[in-house]
């Protein structure tokens, strides 16, 4: 079995395309206007291209070093449906003993009319969104590794040995050997977090059984198993004593393993050690020096070492080199994929031959790292001395009961409705920017579109009869990109994408240098929508904590120094909102939970500084200023002591995909102030009708009081079309009308 491994590879490679050509050709198969047939045709020259690719940056084409990490989707839907867990409300679009077709695979992902998709969730310290598989008694589990194997077969009529990626264990290895790979790359990112459901300890166990069962199989691939995302901790044990060839250890945000016994040392002696040195969440230029001394330690743990990245580059964008509208001297610190995989090729030839043999690479590699400190506006005096002076009161909101009665003029009723922030962002509005951007519209033409837009979704709100109303961030591309475009010490890519669920993709921009605000930001257009309506309007703000979670963020100073800038920059604009008289801001904070640390050891840390940044962002507001935040999850658990921390007015969370789990959470916190647990899934088509939000609705009220409970969308509406907005908004108005006359009628 032992085939030798590769001296270097990377553990996944970005799925989207350098132009997002899946992402089009998902979305044209879903509209109608691409088949079936054309899809795969697009999907397979696009697996083709990045093979070429990868060959040329230095991969090989048959020692297994380029994985084969292709998904339509997602990779967790894939594996589910690969082993047959497929949820029975689906199961009669899968055709039995065929490959299941794409409509059904992309209707369990997404729902259909009648039926609810999956769950989503960010399972691991990323913006990257997993599907959650359904298991229950009902699951019948059947190898189908079909498609995994014409993929095999593919490449290898191209003259590609490729390494299959899947996602935890399987009994499809036979197949795949069958086919011809000589390597399988088995990801267990499960086994480095200790945020999970199972416990680190139940997990260790688990892959023991698992890889002494898979090892033991003669007909298969050698395995390589991927821990991505932090070190292995209680489960390198299982690991190392499991006849397996080869693991990958996250060497960027883990350590050598360090202190082990002398049964986990000599398994890992016979294995091969695959360092992830070179960042594949980042996208700074590595230091290859000190990748390559990390790697060298290695060896005190085996002879067969071999260098990929600490993650797949699924987080990453293609290629740096394409960027051309840099601040100066950037772009020579930056690797986006191609250049990561080009890095891997560095280090893969030092550790098969020798440091001398790759000095010149790692010398010029520390002159780039020592020419990033001096880039001007990496420091800024004036930043500096702000956040050097800063005081204990500058965290401080005023106390709760004089916020309450200052706020009671805003007459809201009982159980009032509001939206998270976004309406639709129609074709129409995406054509401006563009033109904008290329110069065929000019800056007051563009205003004018915008200003229309907030007009028309002002007049909608109203018709709509909901309570507190929002401008509808016509003009915002993206939630953090648009503060990033107006804010000093970020740099914004024109083709930087990256995947974050299905077909959607965000472009993160580049956090380099100190952080501050040159002029207000939201306050002209949070202020037209107030004049046309006598309804309160909320002012819309991203929170700190969100902008460095939706960026990449510089790596040389504290994640807490860097988001105490923003939040300083945020302060300022709320103190502008609150002078052109509006009277609701909402701090949107969606990747709180995110961020979390995957281990307990760094997660009071993390706690302390995300919750200081937003305090200092909003602690300026006066008592009569009401603040919101938004949160994007429903695993409230581990950070429902932090919410009540953020000390704001009313936090709107998701809830509907979980159909209100959370609320329990909520109680059993004691949690008292106002929340809005989302009654509509915007992450599928689907229209809700009255009575399931009523459902929703009853449920959250048998667990929160009245008077705290307000009624939202789970999250912003701008991926959604205006029908299905109008007719869900339309149902929860009228659901919520319902509840609150039964709530005032006291029934
Ligand atoms: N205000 C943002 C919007 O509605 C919030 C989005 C988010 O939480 N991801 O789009
Ligand atoms: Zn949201």
């Amino acid at each position: 079995m032992t085939t030798d491994f590769p001296a270097g590879t990377i553990l996944g490679y970005p799925r989207i395309g350098p132009r997002r050509e899946l992402k089009k050709a998902v979305e044209a198969f879903w509209s109608g206007t691409l088949s079936g047939a054309e899809l795969e045709q697009t999907a397979a020259d696009l697996r083709r291209a990045t093979r070429e690719r990868l060959a040329d940056l230095g991969l090989g084409r048959d020692d297994s070093s380029i994985p084969d990490d292709f998904s339509y989707y997602d990779q967790v839907l894939d594996a589910a449906v690969a082993v047959g867990a497929i949820p029975t409300r689906f199961a009669d679009l899968a055709e039995p003993g065929g490959d299941l077709p794409l409509e059904a695979y992309f209707a369990i992902a997404r729902g259909s009319v009648e039926d609810a998709p999956l769950e989503m969730t960010k399972w691991f310290d990323s913006n990257y969104h997993y599907l959650v598989p359904e298991i229950d008694e009902a699951t019948s589990f059947r190898a189908d590794a079909a498609r995994l194997v014409r993929r095999v077969q593919e490449a290898a009529a191209d003259g590609f040995t490729v390494r299959p990626v899947l996602v935890g264990p399987v009994t499809l290895l036979a197949e795949l050997r069958a086919a011809g790979a000589e390597w399988v790359q088995l990801d267990e990112p499960a086994l480095v977090s200790e945020t999970l459901e199972a416990t680190p300890e139940e997990l260790a166990d688990a892959a023991r059984t698992a890889y002494v069962e898979l090892g033991r199989l003669t007909e298969r691939p050698a395995i390589l198993v991927a821990a991505p995302y932090g070190s292995l901790d209680a489960a390198l044990p299982a690991l190392a004593t499991a006849p397996i060839e080869a693991i990958a250890l996250d060497l960027v945000r883990g350590r050598v393993p360090g202190g082990l016994d002398a049964p986990v040392q000599r398994g890992l002696a016979d294995k091969v050690l695959v360092g992830g040195v070179i960042d594949g969440r980042n996208v700074w230029r590595a230091d290859l020096e000190s990748a390559f001394e990390r790697l060298e330690s290695l060896r005190r743990l085996t002879r067969m070492v071999a260098v990929a990245t600490s993650t797949s580059l699924l987080h990453v964008p293609h290629r740096a080199a394409d960027e051309t509208h840099l601040p100066a001297g950037l772009v020579e610190q930056l690797a986006f994929a191609d250049e990561k995989v080009k890095e891997v090729e560095v280090l893969a030839r030092g550790v098969r031959v020798s440091r001398e043999a790759i000095a010149a690479e790692l010398a010029v590699a520390t002159d780039a790292v020592l020419a990033r400190r001096r880039l001007p506006g990496v420091r800024v005096d004036a930043v500096r001395e702000r956040t050097a002076a800063l005081r204990e009161a500058d965290f401080v909101r005023p106390p709760t009961a004089e916020r309450e009665e200052a706020q009671e003029d805003l007459a809201l009723p009982p159980l009032p409705t509001t939206t998270i922030g976004s309406f639709p962002q129609t074709a129409d509005l995406r054509r401006a920017r563009a033109r904008l951007s290329r110069g065929e519209l000019t800056e007051a033409d563009y205003d004018q579109a915008m200003r229309e837009e907030i007009a028309r979704v002002i007049r909608l709100q109203e018709e709509l009869g909901l309570d507190v109303l929002v401008h509808g961030e016509p003009e915002r591309n993206d939630m953090v990109q648009y503060f990033a475009e107006h804010l000093d010490g970020f740099a914004v890519t024109q083709g930087g994408w990256v995947q974050s669920y299905g077909s959607r993709c965000t472009r993160p921009s580049i956090l380099w240098g100190d952080v501050s605000r040159p002029a207000p930001i939201t306050v002209d257009w949070a202020a037209y929508a107030q004049s046309l309506t006598a309804k309160p309007v909320k002012g819309m703000l991203t929170g700190p904590v969100t902008i460095l979670a939706w960026s990449f963020v510089r790596d040389d100073q504290s994640l807490g120094e860097t988001a105490d800038q923003v939040a300083l920059a945020l302060r300022d604009e709320i103190a502008d909102l609150e002078a052109a008289g509006i009277r609701i801001v909402q701090v949107d904070e969606p990747a709180l939970r995110e961020l979390l640390p995957l281990k307990r050891r760094d997660q009071p840390g993390y706690l302390e500084w995300s919750v200081d940044a937003f305090r200092l962002a909003t602690a300026g507001a006066g008592p009569r200023t009401q603040i919101h935040t938004h949160l994007c999850y429903s695993e409230f658990g581990a950070v429902i002591g932090a919410i009540g921390g953020l000390d704001a007015d009313v936090t709107s969370i998701e809830a509907a995909r979980s159909r209100m789990e959370v609320v329990a959470d909520i109680a059993a916190s004691g949690f008292a102030r106002g929340i809005g647990p989302g009654v509509y899934d915007i992450h599928s088509p689907r229209v809700p009708s009255v009575e399931e939000v009523e459902g929703l609705l009853d449920t959250a009220l048998a667990a929160i009081p009245p008077r705290q409970l307000w009624v939202n969308p789970d999250c912003g509406l701008k991926t959604r079309g205006y029908p299905e907005t109008i007719e869900s908004l339309r149902n929860i108005v009228a659901a919520a009308h319902a509840a609150r006359d039964r709530v005032t009628a006291g029934v």
